[in-house]
């Protein structure tokens, strides 16, 4: 017999997002921002609103529990929630933690997640207020929900980016990747033969990268106090070009990212070329960096150009002139996203 389903990896996972959600209409004149950013956004009062994200991670899929302590996994689940906050301009103030758990798990496992979830909490000063907690048939599963505050005129949506603004970046980009390819390098040789012990020297920093990221909180008290409004704002988690094609696309331009702008840590640049691999695809297209992108009007320049935190990595041009990445040779290669595929 024929078979009339359609398989998700005919849409992919924003193809799927937006073909399930498509009929659906905001009723509530609360509702400011619904689907498409990082954060929904809702009415709160006059000045402020209430950011709302929420994100699963699921062993198996995003981490593997042969190389990820329950503390870490604990600290980077609510990182990466406060990470989307950040991506709107907004501060985190509250959580809810929600667990499947199978009975291979004792409670001092369980312990040692919530006190990852715990330090998350004090770094990122974000409430635990509520969760699930249920039984699961295949390992662990944990999605929390973060809500965030921000002042209604300095809330930063993906879709507010200019001709001319230049596109920026926080931090350096491919070292989660770089550390990813470590720890599953040594678990394979572990796998093979237990007796072996991991070798991990020298790659602390990019595998501090990996299993404990920090979602860039600071940021939003930076650009206060240099005074810069971003134009549009997201979130690393899937790769440098995933998110500027994300960024683009919704704020309807173009853009040129520089090849040779892209900062990225000497020790994931060795790393990669020990691994064969380009450093610059590394931050392209490896995830979980959760560094930000924004945008900021030209007139911003010199307070961004000279601070320490940001690099500026390209310029936004009009819409029909695409989206581009110039090599280091010079050559205009039209960006493609291979980021993370769920499907
Ligand atoms: P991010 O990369 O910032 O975590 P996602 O890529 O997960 O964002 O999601 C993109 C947008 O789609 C977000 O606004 C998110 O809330 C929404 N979304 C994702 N999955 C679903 C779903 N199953 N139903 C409704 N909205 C969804
Ligand atoms: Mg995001």
């Amino acid at each position: 017999m024929e078979d009339k389903t359609t398989g998700i990896e005919k849409l992919g996972e924003f193809g799927l997002i937006q073909h399930l959600t498509k009929d659906f209409q905001y009723s509530n004149p609360t509702t400011l921002k619904g689907i498409g950013d990082d954060a929904a956004v809702i009415d709160k009062s006059e000045n402020e609103a209430l950011l709302v994200s929420t994100d699963t991670l699921i062993e198996g899929i995003h981490f593997s529990l042969m190389y990820t302590p329950l503390k870490h996994l604990g600290y980077k689940a609510v990182a990466v929630n406060v990470s989307d906050i950040c991506a709107m301009n907004g501060k985190a103030t509250q959580i809810t933690v929600s667990l499947a758990v199978s009975s291979k798990f004792p409670v001092e496992a369980l312990e040692e997640l919530y006190e990852g979830i715990k330090a998350a909490c004090d770094t990122y000063q974000v409430d635990l207020i509520g969760g699930d907690t249920t039984s699961s048939i295949s390992g662990l599963v944990l999605t929390i929900t973060v809500i965030g505050h921000a002042q209604k005129d300095e809330i930063t949506y993906r879709n507010g980016a200019k001709e001319y603004d230049l596109l920026v970046v926080t931090g350096d980009l491919g070292g989660a990747y770089m550390g990813l390819q470590v720890l599953e390098r040594e678990k394979e040789v572990f796998k093979s033969n237990p007796s072996i012990q991991p070798d991990l020297d020298g790659h602390d920093y990019i595998i501090q990268r990996q299993l404990k990221p920090e979602a860039r909180a600071d940021v939003n008290k930076i650009l206060k106090d240099l005074e810069v409004q971003p134009t549009a704002m997201i979130d690393i988690s899937d790769g440098l070009a995933s998110e500027i094609i994300h960024l683009c696309t919704q704020s309807k331009v173009g853009c040129h990212i520089y090849d040779e702008k892209i900062p990225i840590d000497a020790k994931t640049s060795l790393t990669a070329l020990d691994f064969n691999l380009d450093p610059s695809t590394c931050a392209l297209n490896g995830g979980e960096d959760y560094e930000l992108l924004f945008t900021i009007n030209q007139s911003d320049f010199d307070k961004i150009n000279t601070n320490p935190n940001f690099t500026i990595i390209g310029h936004i041009t009009h819409e029909k002139d695409g989206i581009y990445y110039i090599d280091k040779q010079g050559s205009a290669l039209e960006l493609k996203a291979q980021g993370w595929r769920h499907f």
